[in-house]
């Protein structure tokens, strides 16, 4: 034998199926004896450390997660939950933001007055004419109902007929 014996050959000399020439040389080089108890060391830890087989029960649960995570799978898509994940990271982040602010604290825009339809009690020319065209008895269900407003809407279509005959004829005749 030209040299010491192969890695490929180290079990069949274990094993005693290597050629005359190869178990001569291991048992007569302390190198390869070396190797070769070596190789009866990591055969022996590979049997000790063999996993048993599970139980039947172990191999139906194993089924059903596996289907339980395909069917997620293809319920959330990579294209559905990335996006949406990435939106709820950016709103954890804008949350965040604020208290990891080392300066003061950004103060907030000042806010703008609530938008309204109509235009100030005080600038309002129509609330004169409502006024002036409301019958004298409707105050106190003015009264009753809070707000302009409020009464407004729960006037009837006869009644919101009548206002607006009245609110023209008032308009018109401040117009001439
Ligand atoms: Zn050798």
């Amino acid at each position: 034998m030209r040299g010491h014996v192969e890695d490929e050959m180290l079990l069949d000399v274990l094993e005693g199926t290597a050629g005359e020439e190869a178990r001569q040389h291991a048992a007569a080089c302390a190198s390869c004896a070396g190797r070769v108890e070596d190789a009866r060391l990591g055969l022996e830890w590979a049997r000790e450390a063999e996993v048993p087989e599970p139980s039947p029960l172990y191999w139906d649960a194993f089924r059903r997660n596996v289907g339980q995570r395909l069917e997620a799978g293809r319920r959330w898509r990579p294209a559905v939950w990335v996006p949406a994940m990435a939106a709820a990271g950016l709103a954890v982040a804008i949350a965040w933001l604020p208290s990891l602010g080392r300066g003061p604290q950004v103060t907030p825009a000042p806010l703008l007055p609530a938008w309204s339809a109509l235009p100030p009690a005080e600038q309002d020319e129509a609330l004169d004419v409502m006024a002036a065209a409301a019958p004298v008895e409707d105050l106190g269900s003015v009264a009753e109902c809070g707000s302009l407003s409020g009464c407004l809407s729960e006037l009837s279509e006869e009644e919101t007929v009548a206002l607006a005959n009245a609110l023209r004829s008032e308009l018109g005749e401040s117009d001439s």
